[in-house]
């Protein structure tokens, strides 16, 4: 099921100062999530509960990392999906994954005491693509039974249920899901300028043996358009070229080099889709 594949993180404890750049995206989705915390005021005032918050922007620039942290932030169970998980042959199937990921939320959370549980759905596109009027029957039912469930959330229940979804493909999202009640957050995670760049690549040296002159700035200069995914990628592969040269510290050269190797690879991925 659905459930059993969704992949739990209870011991989770990646924070947002593990987060590089993004200062913008943090800050909004940390005012989003003080809401949130603020349950009963909310209640008793009578407002809408803030049920879906939407992580757009590029591949590899931590929408998955800020959905962990916000489960961190806010001590909530984290259960985690991706859009694609729920495609099957079989009408109906999706939409039992959706009914249980919600079932295994709400018994998580209460089983560790929590109050609350975040529900990450990566790539919610391919369920929440504009409905077309039955061409993709299993998808709309599976969309439906979100929907349904999202409705079904109310501000007095425990635990509460937040779900955070994230997409590259904001413009064909049908705009059921984008109602009043429903995703009506929405945050964008760009690609990081420079300086995000340098914190995240500070961020992802941190457990590796630079060699002291080394020019992260330079670094970061260099790798301009890189997601935070490129920006690790260049770490590791920095490290592997060290090791390649038996040198005990990572140098500039190698740094420079797993630029390039990064970026041919991304122009290798593109060219064999193209
Ligand atoms: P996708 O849309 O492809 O799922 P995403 O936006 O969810 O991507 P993540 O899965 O959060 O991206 O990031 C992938 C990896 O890239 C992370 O595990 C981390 O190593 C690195 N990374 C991405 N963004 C950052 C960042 N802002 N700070 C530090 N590391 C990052």
């Amino acid at each position: 099921s659905g459930a059993k594949r969704s992949k739990e993180l209870r011991l989770e404890s990646m924070s947002f100062d593990q987060i590089g750049g993004q200062d913008r995206a943090k800050q909004e989705l940390i005012e989003a999530l003080d809401f949130l915390v603020k349950q009963e005021e909310i209640a008793k005032l009578g407002i809408r509960p803030m049920k879906g918050i939407l992580l757009t922007g590029p591949p590899g620039t931590g929408k998955t990392l800020l959905a962990k942290a916000a489960a961190h932030y806010t001590d909530s169970i984290y259960l985690a999906a991706s859009g694609s998980e729920f495609v099957e042959m079989y009408v109906g199937v999706g939409a039992g994954r959706i009914r249980d990921l919600f079932k295994e939320a709400r018994e998580k959370a209460k089983k560790a005491g929590k109050k609350s549980a975040v529900i990450f759905i990566d790539e919610i596109d391919v369920i929440g693509g504009k409905r077309d009027g039955g061409q993709h029957k299993e998808y709309d039912q599976t969309l439906n039974q979100l929907l349904t469930e999202m409705d079904g959330i109310h501000s007095d229940e425990a635990p509460r249920i937040l779900i955070i979804a994230a997409t590259n493909r904001k413009e064909i999202l049908d705009s059921a899901l984008l109602r009043p009640g429903r995703f009506d957050r929405h945050i964008g995670v760009e690609l990081p300028d420079k300086k995000g760049r340098l914190h995240i690549l500070r961020l992802h040296a941190a457990n590796k043996p630079l060699n002291e002159g080394i020019n992260l700035e330079r670094i970061a200069s260099e790798s301009f358009g890189f997601s935070g995914a490129q920006l690790e990628s260049v770490m590791n592969e920095g490290a592997i070229y060290a090791m390649r040269e038996n040198s005990e510290t990572i140098l500039e050269s190698h740094l420079a080099m797993a630029i390039d190797k990064v970026m041919m690879g991304e122009k290798t991925d593109r060219e064999s889709t193209a």
